[in-house]
């Protein structure tokens, strides 16, 4: 027997409406065999508010579109990554005009599991089905299994109704914190033009990533916008006039609103340093008659090792900031640009792998400065000259985080090592922090802790940490290695490269993995290079032909006489990096662009002067301060 009905009256108790509410029903239980059959029932629905799951979000668009439903309000259980399902952009377009139209609300659990499946299907004539069984809208579950359903058909507002309405709601209050698309609908709210909308869709959909702050980064504009502003609110300027408030720098504090203290010991008071960031105001200087104390490149004002922090916000257009003790329990915050080249430094500083020592702030032509001295230990390097040397290709990508290859004795590539899982989950922690950040812009912090954005990216740095330490010890199970990086330099110049480079150099805190990686093979004693990474990604290793990649995990060489047909992308990539430099396109451009550089393997092992193993090195950071 397939099918069970019943007319179920609830009015013959109508004395007794607590227990049996208002309002008669049909009942009827049946099995269903197909998908297309369970889906009839929501052929031209008004409204359908559900508890269930599809294992994709174009099937919900699929369902508007063919079933003529007006809107559908959905919470899909089981949904870890569902924004991650979503990879065309055209579905993405058509997902947030559904979600702008009040027709499609897909409500995503987080981390509790759903399991249920309950439907309420209002139709336009003011009947509703009650629907609850094992159904669900995916198609999977469709292929081997039979689905039983039991369909409770009322009117619109009966009580039974109005119960069914009030469970769902609950499941939405208890297992649903976000919903999918929310961020960019609210995102695209703000964008000034339809260039913008298109731009920050395809970054949605993870076409077009930027790193630091994902929304600052949506459009290139946003960031110069966010440092002029931060320039301004952080600026030191020189004439107090000028200032929203003046701090001395010099002998003469009663002159100023607030003093700097060169302090020795100092307590770190936890500040709210959002907040002191925000707030900070323009800083004036106070002239003094003996002393002209920062106003002189001759009279900086110097720091004890306790007296200064770096602090780095990767979600921020600025992402390093320089704060200053002063006035007991406050600190000035002041934005720095630090030459590109130091990156490694400062990563070092921050991860604790290096130590800071004293520092100097002066002007000098109308810029501020900041000189910090830092120390670290490093490895001596072996002598194995360049064409000893096994040259291991560092690829940083979108599916894969890092990837690695290096050629064996024979010449053949050898172990290949991938970084995918992270390179997922770092997708997945942005997208997180994308959605959040704009729901607390928005909505406030009911829900989302202020750390909520710092824990997201320490996590991300924290994985970054790992994966580059895995990187420098695949390195050192090498022979003579050495590892070669794209160059930065040449990649900031070819933003015109297009989409992909573009979406490369940003998405992925390139810089930041580069210079992890940098600072801790120069550790080791492991010799970094660099290559110009022109078309890296579109060549074959095997025949050099330039092909094409049908999907973004493979490579596929277009040349018939290649034997290698497909290859996984990232791999070949790496492959290729490692023989730019065999072939003696290695080049130093990005280490000897400053002579400051950290990275300068003369300069980190030359000195003579060292204990035996381990030497201690010594740089100065020039920092600007402005
Ligand atoms: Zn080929």
């Amino acid at each position: 027997m397939d099918e069970v009905t019943a007319n179920i009256s609830f009015d013959k108790y109508p004395d007794m409406p607590e227990f049996y509410g208002s309002g008669a029903a049909k009942y009827r239980l049946a099995m269903v065999k197909d998908r297309s059959d369970f889906l009839d029932l929501f052929e031209g629905a008004r409204h359908v508010d559900a508890v269930t799951y599809a294992e994709t979000p174009e099937l919900m668009v699929k369902m508007l579109t063919e079933y003529d439903i007006g809107s559908l309000d959905v919470l899909i259980g089981n949904s870890d990554d569902y924004a991650e399902r979503v990879n065309e952009v055209a579905t993405a377009k058509s997902l947030v005009q559904l979600r702008q139209d009040d027709r499609l609300t897909i409500r995503l659990k987080n981390q509790k599991t759903v399991h249920s499946k309950i439907y309420r299907i209002v139709m336009p004539d003011e009947t509703v089905k009650l629907v609850h069984g094992s159904a669900n809208l995916s198609r999977n579950s469709w292929e081997y299994h039979t689905n039983q359903i039991a369909v409770l058909t009322t009117e619109v507002g009966t009580e039974l109704d109005a119960e069914l309405k009030r469970f769902i709601d609950e499941y939405r209050e208890g297992y649903s914190d976000q919903t999918l698309m929310e961020g960019l609908v609210e995102a695209l709210e703000e964008a000034d033009s339809p260039e913008e909308r298109e731009n920050r869709i395809e970054y949605w959909v993870g076409a077009g990533d930027l790193d630091v702050s994902d929304t600052a980064a949506l459009n290139q504009d946003a960031v110069e916008d966010l440092k002029e502003i931060a320039d301004q609110v952080t600026a030191v300027i020189d004439d107090p006039d000028e200032a929203d408030e003046t701090v001395a720098f010099v002998e003469e504090p009663e002159k100023a609103d607030r003093s700097v203290v060169e302090p020795s010991d100092v307590d770190e008071p936890e500040v709210e340093r959002a907040d002191a960031v925000d707030e900070a105001p323009d800083v004036g200087l106070v002239e003094s008659d003996n002393e002209t104390g920062l106003t002189d490149g001759n009279h900086p004002v110097r720091f004890t090792n306790e007296g200064l922090r770096l602090d780095h916000k990767p979600e921020n257009a600025i992402e390093w900031y320089v704060k200053i003790p002063h006035h007991e329990d406050y600190h000035l915050w002041i934005p720095a640009q630090p030459n590109p080249e130091q990156r490694g430094w400062l990563e070092a500083l921050n991860a604790g792998d290096a130590t800071m020592g004293e520092s100097r702030l002066f002007e000098r032509d109308g810029t501020w400065y900041l000189h910090v001295t830092a120390t670290r230990n490093v490895e001596e390097r072996s002598e194995a000259s360049a064409d000893e040397r096994t040259a291991i290709g560092v690829d940083i990508g979108e599916a894969s985080l890092v990837t690695v290859c290096h050629r064996d004795d024979h010449g053949s590539p050898t172990a290949p090592k991938l970084w995918a899982d992270e390179g997922k989950t770092v997708r997945q922690l942005r997208k997180t922090y994308f959605t959040a950040t704009r729901r607390l812009q928005t909505h406030g912090s009911e829900h989302i802790p202020e750390s909520f954005g710092e824990d997201v990216w320490n996590q991300i740095d924290d994985l970054f940490h790992r994966v580059t330490r895995e990187v420098v010890e695949y390195a050192e199970s090498v022979e003579n290695p050495v590892l070669v990086l794209e160059d930065l330099t040449y990649m900031r110049e070819s933003m015109d490269y297009g989409e992909y480079m573009n979406r490369r150099l940003h998405g992925w805190g390139f810089a930041k993995l580069h210079a992890q990686i940098r600072y801790k093979a120069v550790e080791k004693g492991i010799p970094v290079e660099t290559v110009n990474p022109r078309n890296t990604s579109r060549e074959c290793h095997a025949c050099g032909e330039v092909g094409y990649r049908p999907k973004q995990a493979t490579f596929t060489c277009t040349n018939d006489a290649c034997w290698m047909g497909e290859y996984q992308a990232d791999v070949n990539g790496a492959i290729n990096i490692a023989d730019r430099y065999l072939s003696g396109e290695s080049h130093s451009r990005e280490d000897t662009d400053g002579d400051d550089s950290a990275e300068d393997g003369g300069r980190l092992t030359a000195p003579q002067d060292t204990q035996a193993d381990a030497e201690t090195q010594q740089e100065t950071l020039g920092t600007y301060a402005s």
